[in-house]
């Protein structure tokens, strides 16, 4: 990724809690305060602070870390696709 990239990404991107609504509609738990851990760099966080793109298809949820695609959410007609791959964990509240 050369600077002009950078420069893209870091003016499509929100923080994590404008993502709030969707999760919330995902999980029906507000998740913003959810802690999560990255797995690839081991960071620690709430998924509040996680570098939200929301101009992709869907969402997409980054480490501001080392920028690994945390989680992915997609929403089609029928059917939403989580993809949390990126993350070790996250802490849902029962
Ligand atoms: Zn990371």
């Amino acid at each position: 990724m050369d600077e002009q990239d950078g420069d893209v990404n870091r003016a499509l991107m929100l923080d994590g809690n404008a993502a709030g609504g969707m999760l919330y509609d995902l999980f029906t738990a507000e998740m913003t305060a959810a802690p999560t851990e990255c797995a690839s760099c081991g960071r620690t966080g709430e998924i509040g602070t996680l570098l939200a793109f929301t101009q992709a298809p869907g969402l997409v949820l980054r480490c501001p870390s080392c920028e690994n695609t945390v989680v992915r959410i997609v929403r089609t007609g029928e059917f939403t696709y989580l993809d949390a791959r990126g993350a070790v964990y996250l802490r849902i509240a029962r």
